[in-house]
């Protein structure tokens, strides 16, 4: 297996989000997939019943034991919790993953809405990860804490892409309209991706799902811009598959 996409995330024992969406995306995108743990939410479709910190040192010796022994085509990064967490994984990508390609999706809040990110590290989130990363992929919610202030889409692109980042794929998910429409912003290029909306209550591990598509599409080799666009027709196809199926009591999972 040539590509070879590591995910640096929070777990979902229930199977939709977190780093157990992106081994499944990553698999059923031809891709071979690695995890480093970030955090243990207990969680099911329903939500989050509490939170367990994994240590910053067990996350470093997580990262350590993958770059000594096999170097990812792409990271995926996922939800990291905490300050101290971002300033870790920063640092550690900084030194040993120069070149390799990073997806950043900034999770911040459960569908559930239970909080997935403190909030005195969107601060970090944004001085010190964000821009070491080739793309990021945030809903608007997200979008509108990176960069307050803004509300039109394509100016919210724009600040977030002053952030330094190597470009954005800002997700219209939560917007109310027939299509679901995201803006791709690079230095170089935009374009709107739009597939039709489905209704739908299981949507759990949406964004994870995406992400972790496009880090594998990046690692077998598309652009940037060529890696959302079949990640994006990938979670298409994922929830039409999922629209009607009963998983769960909450949010169901998205999944092939
Ligand atoms: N749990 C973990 C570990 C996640 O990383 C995420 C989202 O990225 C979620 C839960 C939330 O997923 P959703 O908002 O799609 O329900």
């Amino acid at each position: 297996m040539k590509y070879k996409c590591l995910s640096i995330a929070g777990f979902d024992g229930s199977g939709g989000a977190g780093i157990q969406a992106d081994l499944k995306t990553f698999s059923a995108t031809g891709s071979y997939g690695m995890t480093v743990l970030t955090s243990l939410p207990v969680q099911n479709t329903c939500g989050v019943r509490s939170c367990y910190d994994i240590p910053l040192s067990c996350i470093k010796e997580q990262l350590e034991a993958i770059f000594d022994d096999i170097r990812p085509s792409a990271i995926k990064i996922g939800m990291l919790f905490s300050t101290d967490i971002i300033q870790l994984v920063t640092a550690f990508l900084i030194q040993r993953a120069r070149g390799i390609p990073i997806v950043l999706d900034p999770v911040m809040v459960a569908k559930s809405g239970d909080p997935l990110l403190q909030a005195d590290a969107v601060e970090a989130l944004k001085t010190k990860l964000i821009p070491i990363t080739s793309i990021i992929t945030p809903n608007l919610p997200e979008a509108r804490i990176l960069v307050p202030g803004y509300n039109n889409k394509k100016t919210l692109a724009l600040k977030l892409l002053e952030l330094g980042c190597g470009a954005i794929l800002l997700k219209g998910g939560h917007e109310d309209s027939i299509s679901s429409d995201d803006v791709f912003l690079s230095h170089d290029l935009t374009e709107t991706l739009s597939v039709p909306r489905i209704k739908s209550k299981n949507t759990h591990g949406t964004g994870c799902t995406l992400s972790a598509a496009m880090a594998s599409f990046i690692a077998q080799g598309f652009s940037t811009l060529d890696a959302c666009r079949k990640a994006k027709l990938y979670l298409y196809d994922a929830m039409l598959h999922s629209k009607d199926e009963s998983i769960g009591k909450g949010y169901g999972p998205v999944h092939h």
